[in-house]
């Protein structure tokens, strides 16, 4: 009986549109699988929609890639909607970390914009390589300008690597315009299979 009432708060939710007033928390969708990914905010429920697919088959793509450099930390991908007008309205993508498991947020909102633009998949790959390349390289978040400035071109030099092996071209990183040095040659790199950063977490071959 609970089981069924649980699966059936799940449903309403799938099928909730813009604006329905019948979102279920997440704790509730998840728990049917694997308990609530983290979220790191407060005001957001897990959404999905028929949007939720094509994330997920980008997500994957590049998850696949960068798996090897994740360890034992399990990634999953989510979409959320703020509960609160106005909270979160700026955010697209983010990612919250456990000890064994990370989930990127993505907001509901932003992916339907995402969507709608005809490089939507490069952007969503180029956002999940660099994010999961934050997780794979950098167990906590740096503390002042100068490392925060590092660890994002860090993210962007493994972030190319995992985007090109995962099937992408890797030219394609930058906006239209722009010239990034260290983009350029992390991605002459991955083109001929090597990266600017070994994988922090592989293990000494003997
Ligand atoms: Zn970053």
């Amino acid at each position: 009986m609970h089981v069924q009432a649980v699966v059936a708060a799940a449903l309403v939710v799938v099928t909730a549109t813009a604006g329905c007033a019948r979102l279920r928390p997440s704790a509730v969708v998840d728990r049917l699988k694997t308990g609530p990914p983290p979220l790191c905010m407060d005001h957001a429920v897990v959404v999905t929609g028929a949007w939720s697919g094509r994330v997920a088959v980008v997500f994957q793509r590049v998850y696949a890639v960068a798996k090897a450099d994740l360890g034992s930390l399990r990634v999953e991908v989510v979409g959320v909607r703020a509960t609160v007008a106005d909270e979160h309205r700026e955010e697209g993508f983010a990612v919250c970390r456990t000890a064994d498991r990370a989930a990127i947020t993505v907001f509901e909102s932003r992916v339907l914009d995402l969507l709608r633009r005809p490089d939507s998949e490069i952007v969503m790959a180029r956002a999940f390589a660099h994010l999961l390349a934050h997780l794979a390289i950098h167990p906590r978040p740096p503390v002042g300008d100068e490392a925060r400035a590092r660890a994002e071109a860090e993210a962007d030099e493994t972030g190319v690597f995992f985007f090109e092996r995962a099937g992408y071209d890797c030219n394609r990183w930058e906006n239209s315009g722009e010239y990034r040095r260290n983009v350029r040659i992390a991605c002459n790199l991955a083109k001929q299979g090597e990266r600017l950063h070994p994988p922090r977490r592989a293990e000494p071959s003997r």
